[in-house]
């Protein structure tokens, strides 16, 4: 049967970025910017999307606006009827960047912060003036009419400063907040030991949440995202393993989600190759771990199996080494304890971080 289609697609454009995060998810081997898709190849698979069916297209990095064809690609997505979404660092969103962005008929843009603090958010992304300028792209965001999403990353050394980012979220006139723990992928992986916040940061984390979101109910939405290491239930990783996202990375390959470079067995289609419909509909790589028949106990027999779909593949290898094991994040899992395992090394850990390094052909518009 042919599955519906994807509800998005996921463009990582480039893996280049002007800042340095220690938590980013991206690969710690990041594309080259000479492997990179080019404006026509982009364009192609814009037209692809909307032919299969796909509403909306979240332009993602890296920095999206590292690329020079950016507002060139929002255009295409738009005059397509694609639904466009920039998610951005902001720190490169100055006047003519937001001029284009506006003419090219952006919908959406959602953009990161680091922290409230500018000295935390500045150190955390590596970068000076960081918070400076991203608060300058919030103000341009709101005075061009667009809706504004504002994205925190949270760890050990910023999850007690939640009601100051939801208060500075609603101060820069945000519609929406999304306060995000680490997803421990990429570089987050590395330096899980030294981000984790503890059970009581957690739970102080989620009180400041629903105090939020019942303070602000009807004028700001707030999506709330807990770390899998301290929870009972995994979470369905992406809506399930390709059932409502396709992700292409910079150099075109073709991916249920941006972490699935990690598995091994995998060779992931390019969109330079093939069309999106087949590999949507019949690609090895978007069948494999679709629906329910490749779980073992005690996911097969579970009655959440269609609702979290067995949790994440790539934590299951990157934790457990095996890509078709229950997600570690469920109590259910027999391998559960790793998950303990984890928050207990990080207890004391010093918060000495590896941060994202540069590629030496990194090139910034
Ligand atoms: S997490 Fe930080 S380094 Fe990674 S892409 Fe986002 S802004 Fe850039
Ligand atoms: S056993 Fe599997 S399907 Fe059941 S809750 Fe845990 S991860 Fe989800």
């Amino acid at each position: 049967m042919t599955p519906p289609p994807p509800l998005g697609l996921i463009a990582e454009l480039t893996h280049r970025c002007p800042l340095q995060c220690p938590y980013c998810s991206n690969p710690l081997d990041l594309e080259r910017a000479a492997a990179e898709l080019d404006t026509a190849t982009w364009l192609r698979v814009l037209d692809q999307a909307a032919e299969i069916g796909v509403l909306q297209v979240h332009l993602t990095g890296g920095e999206p606006l590292a690329r020079r064809d950016c507002s060139e690609l929002v255009a295409h997505a738009s005059a397509n009827g694609l639904y466009t979404n920039l998610i951005t660092s902001g720190v490169t969103l100055d006047d003519r960047a937001m001029a284009a962005l506006l003419a090219a008929g952006i919908d959406h843009i959602q953009l990161s912060f680091q922290d409230v603090v500018a000295s935390e958010n500045d150190r955390f992304g590596a970068s000076p003036n960081a918070f400076a300028k991203k608060q300058a792209a919030a103000a341009r965001i709101r005075q061009a009419g667009l809706p504004l999403t504002l994205n925190f990353v949270i760890h050990r050394a910023n999850a007690g400063r939640v009601p100051q980012m939801i208060a500075m979220a609603e101060a820069l006139g945000a519609d929406r907040t999304e306060i995000a723990h680490v997803q421990y992928y990429g570089w987050g992986l590395v330096n899980r030991a030294a981000l984790l916040p503890t059970l009581d940061q957690l739970h102080a984390a989620t009180e400041a949440v629903d105090d939020a979101r019942a303070r602000l109910s009807g004028r700001m939405v707030i999506d709330y995202v807990v770390p899998d290491y301290h929870a009972a239930r995994p979470k369905a990783c992406m809506g399930g393993w390709a059932q409502r996202f396709m992700n292409i990375s910079p150099a075109g390959r073709a991916m249920p989600c941006h972490a699935a470079e990690t598995l091994p067995g995998f060779t992931f289609p390019s969109v330079r190759d093939v069309p999106l419909s087949d590999i949507w509909n019949s690609s090895d790589a978007f069948l494999r771990f679709r629906g329910t028949a490749w779980m073992k106990e005690p996911c097969r027999s579970c009655d959440r199996r269609e609702v979290d779909w067995g949790g994440c593949r790539c934590q299951a290898f990157a934790l457990l080494g095996d890509t078709h094991a229950t997600d570690p994040a469920c109590e259910l899992s027999p391998d559960h304890g790793v998950m303990q395992a984890a928050v207990t090394e990080s207890e004391g850990a010093a918060g000495a971080y590896v941060f994202r390094k540069p590629r030496k052909d990194v090139v910034l518009s």
